[in-house]
């Protein structure tokens, strides 16, 4: 079994499937197909794909309930700078996608001014349904939801992952971390960079605070060889 398909029925089991409806069909075995038994690897937009069509039915927790959709993540399946952010708000619920709202907007600025745009990072949510009157996520939420960010990760493998407040911070480190004492310092996750920093949210109601962002992303362009 190749190392895809094996993490692929990992997470399964981890997110409480117990069997698999085969599509036979999925998997054509063709003249091509490589011999001696290998199967050919999957790329990352494919499973990425195959991982959102089990998403987007996900009801592993309360959240299921009052979501319009689930938000999965946008962006280069090949990334190698990640922004990992909190929960879906009113309009990513609405849109479907991460970071559209005006926090968004705040984070897509910053992504310019890095010469970036979207279609460069990848941007996705530690929780992936919008919690009512946008709450925090609770913790057995942040639980439920961890295998796909995890997920998403193994399969872009970036080499910088942007953590956007405390929310993704402690739910990917799974350490407590408090965003004002590590923000801008390089820490690890899995054998990836994670640099914290401030929400866009949090900007938005403390401006004052754009510059230390700001700071920590010369920190991440400079990891990539980006020109500042
Ligand atoms: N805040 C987040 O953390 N994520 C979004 O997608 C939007 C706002």
């Amino acid at each position: 079994m190749n190392d895809d398909l094996r993490n692929e029925l990992l997470l399964l089991r981890e997110l409480g499937f117990t069997h698999l409806e085969l599509a036979v069909d999925r998997w054509p075995v063709t003249e091509d197909a490589p011999a001696s038994g290998q199967q050919p690897t999957a790329n990352e937009p494919e499973l990425l794909a195959d991982l959102e069509r089990l998403a987007v039915v996900c009801e592993k927790c309360r959240l299921a309930k009052t979501r319009t959709q689930v938000v999965y993540g946008v962006g280069n399946p090949k990334a190698d700078l990640m922004f990992v952010g909190e929960a879906p708000g009113r309009d990513e619920d609405i849109q479907g996608k991460p970071f559209v709202g005006r926090a968004g907007q705040l984070l897509t600025d910053i992504i310019k001014a890095m010469k970036l745009t979207r279609n460069d990072v990848y941007i996705a949510n530690v929780i992936k349904c919008r919690p009512p009157e946008n709450r925090n996520p609770e913790p057995d939420e942040l639980d439920a939801c961890r295998p796909w960010i995890r997920r998403q990760i193994e399969i872009i493998q970036p080499k910088v992952i942007v953590t956007l407040g405390r929310f993704a911070l402690q739910s990917l480190t799974g350490k407590g971390y408090s965003i004002s004492a590590v923000r801008g310092q390089w820490l690890d996750y899995e054998g990836i960079k994670v640099m914290p920093t401030y929400h866009p949210a949090y900007l938005l109601r403390n401006p004052a605070a754009k510059k230390e962002v700001w700071n920590d992303m010369k920190k991440v362009m400079a990891q990539l060889g980006l020109a500042a």
